[in-house]
């Protein structure tokens, strides 16, 4: 059902919640219809006209594996404090690990793929410059890479580690948004001459508006000659590999050394659930481990997560998705990425078949990108985000700017699909004719 429309002003919604200041107490049973109002006045991620997040739906398994391990309310860091829960974690690491083709995989959950992308660049500074943990980075001339279309968390990255934004060069991308090899070959070749280092070279295994894959064999061979360590955001798309008809897309992501992964998006498991996969054995406790006697008490580091994560305290975020993958075994997940793709292909093809709209290009994976005829994409995102009746995003692909459908939530079938781009249309001829009336 359609959201108040009230409630996607925030001035409007900040009005029609009274009972947020906090300060006084109040009786139990009306603090929970005050939750219960927030949750309704929040937009439902499961929705079946929520399409503009690369999440969405909900496994019924993981959700409730979530809350179980929210009651237990275990902390990660040790065996002493987590027990089963770090065996668990261990055999997700593991099974994950040999799917992306890793012999021997570490690796370290996540909160989220921006957090996940920030340790594969720690990792690979002090892969180069062993003493700048120690010591900080000293004036070193270094450079990272990444395409045009990459995710903004590699410049974050670069600005909280000291390798400073500025070190960050994105590469142009092909037609089709992919990383040109022979454009990082130069800009790399470019580099050296002047002295500079190249530290780390980022390859997207699914870029976030396009859903692009990077050719990942012919990069890495370009990151390996130089030196560079090669890590593959896959926040969005590690999980094709899961699928034997699209595993093709990341050919070459056991080269990596370093691989971001977000089950919460593809897999359908609750926010937050991303891991960092790494293949050099010893990287994450070379970079993270600290003596901590009060805490670290077993003589088997490999017992204890804390030794390999930035943080402290760690949520459980391993629990819902090992239920998830023990409910649909790896054909089930393989079928759900098949499900996801053949959507975006529906889509498409009902978006190309219509006159009203413009495919920009046939989509990549799960994201399909468009416009209606004569209509300004975002002008037409607020409207429908305004009416509480669609959520859907925009974004440049390429210099046109476009809407993104996002093929996430596995039960948004064909006839939801329809519903949507009926409801699209809609807006758009709403959108159109108060243009006309004001002109
Ligand atoms: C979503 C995404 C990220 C960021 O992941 P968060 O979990 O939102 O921090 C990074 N890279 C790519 C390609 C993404 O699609």
């Amino acid at each position: 059902e359609p959201a108040d429309p009230q409630d996607r002003d925030p001035r409007q919604l900040a009005t029609r919640l009274p009972f947020l200041a906090l300060g006084g107490s109040a009786p139990p049973h009306a603090v929970l219809q005050q939750v219960a109002h927030l949750l309704r006045a929040s937009p439902s991620s499961s929705s079946h006209r929520f399409v503009n997040q690369l999440f969405g739906g909900r496994e019924n398994l993981a959700v409730a594996a979530e809350v179980l391990a929210t009651i237990r309310n275990n902390s990660m860091y040790t065996f002493k404090a987590a027990g089963a829960q770090v065996l668990v974690e261990r055999e997700l690491i593991a099974h994950m690990g040999r799917k992306v083709g890793f012999e021997r995989a570490e690796g370290s959950f996540c909160p989220g793929g921006s957090m996940a992308n920030l340790l594969a660049l720690l990792l690979a500074r002090n892969a180069h410059f062993p003493d700048a943990r120690e010591h900080g980075c000293r004036g070193e001339l270094v450079a990272i890479y990444t395409s045009k279309e990459g995710h903004y968390s590699i410049q974050k990255a670069a600005g909280i580690l000291g390798l400073g934004r500025s070190s960050v060069r994105t590469i142009p991308v092909d037609d089709r948004g992919r990383m040109r090899a022979d454009r990082l070959r130069r800009c790399i070749a470019e580099d050296q001459e002047q002295g500079i280092r190249p530290v780390l070279v980022n390859a997207t295994a699914g870029t976030t508006v396009r859903g692009a894959f990077d050719p990942l064999r012919d990069l890495a061979a370009v990151a390996t000659a130089a030196g560079a360590w090669f890590h593959v955001d896959g926040a969005l798309g590690a999980t094709a590999v899961l699928s034997p008809s699209t595993r093709q897309l990341v050919d070459g992501l056991e080269l990596a050394d370093s691989i971001s992964w977000n089950p919460h998006k593809m897999m359908g498991v609750p926010l937050q659930c991303s891991l960092l996969l790494v293949s050099r054995p010893s990287a994450l406790a070379q970079s993270l481990d600290e003596t901590a006697d009060y805490l670290f008490q077993t003589d088997d580091a490999s017992n204890d997560p804390g030794r390999r994560s930035i943080q402290c305290g760690r949520r459980n975020d391993a629990l819902k998705l090992w239920a998830a993958w023990r409910r649909l075994g790896d054909e089930g997940f393989s079928a759900r990425v098949d499900r996801q793709f053949a959507l975006a292909r529906f889509a498409a093809s009902a978006i190309a078949a219509d006159p009203s709209f413009v495919l920009i290009e046939e989509p990549s994976s799960i994201n399909v990108c468009f416009r209606v005829r004569g209509v300004d994409p975002a002008a037409l995102c607020e409207v429908l985000h305004r009416s509480g009746r669609l959520s859907i995003g925009h974004g440049l692909v390429g210099t046109q700017r476009a809407l993104r459908l996002v093929c996430v939530n596995p039960e948004i079938g064909e006839p939801e699909l329809r519903a949507i781009l009926d409801e699209i249309l809609q807006a758009a001829t709403g959108l159109c004719e108060r243009v006309a009336d004001r002109s």
